[in-house]
């Protein structure tokens, strides 16, 4: 089996596949004088597969075991549940039925069954093809994990970056850096040759934020005034 036909498989299962938790469990004796700890059952908590939960999130009334990964809501005036599963789970669906329109297979009951049924044809697509199914299943794979909580993300400073104005300042909370994943500018505790300083970046940051607070201000300031001239009212007059 080549790599990519073996990587789609471990992907698929990454998706599909329920996974087991053991929690190690202790009792401590009656008996002070033993110190002694008796070791009980552990606590096994079975997930199922990251799919269902995905779905489980999206529709959290309509999702019944492995068929819930059709995810049938149950019809009724109450809004889905998080909205971020939601619009994932429905990007995935629309997804999988287009490329089992493209692979030729007929579309199935639930999203298990079409994504078994994409897998059973991958082999006889052509490479390039697999590649595209395999790139598409990991980013599925990957907003999975994020939803479901396995994985999070670093934050992100609401401050454009002061190098090449872009929003995209992560933090890495480990390494006490702030990263620009734009321009690759970097920020740490210990300035050093084209690393910055984090307090110089924490004194740009509130400058930033002060000076957006008052042109905002401004902004309204005179948003007001010119709905007061349009009405005829002198500025700052109250509506009588
Ligand atoms: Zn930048």
């Amino acid at each position: 089996m080549s790599d990519v036909l073996s990587s789609l498989r471990d992907v698929a299962d990454a998706l599909t596949n329920p996974s087991q938790h053991r929690t190690p469990r202790h009792a401590w004796p009656k008996d002070r004088r033993n110190r002694n700890k008796i070791k009980l059952d552990p606590h096994v908590v079975v997930l199922p597969g990251l799919l269902t939960q995905v779905a489980a999130l999206a529709f959290p009334l309509g999702v019944d075991g492995e068929e819930g990964a059709s995810a049938r809501s149950v019809p009724q005036s109450r809004p889905p549940g998080n909205p971020l599963a939601l619009a994932a789970y429905l990007d995935i669906s629309i997804a999988l039925k287009r490329w089992a329109a493209e692979f030729g297979v007929q579309g199935r009951e639930t999203s298990y069954a079409t994504l078994r049924g994409v897998l059973g044809a991958a082999p006889a697509q052509p490479y390039d093809r697999q590649c595209r199914l395999l790139s598409d299943m990991h980013e599925w794979l990957s907003r999975c994990e994020e939803i479901a909580g396995w994985v999070t993300r670093d934050p992100i400073l609401t401050v454009p970056c002061p190098v090449c104005t872009y929003r995209t300042l992560h933090v890495d909370l480990e390494e006490s850096t702030v990263r620009c994943i734009s321009c690759g500018a970097r920020w740490a505790k210990q300035e050093s040759e084209n690393v910055g300083s984090l307090s110089a970046l924490g004194r740009y940051a509130t400058k930033y934020r002060e000076e957006a607070g008052s042109a905002a201000a401004a902004a309204r300031a005179e948003e007001r005034r010119r709905k007061a001239a349009r009405w005829g009212r002198a500025p700052g007059a109250e509506p009588p």
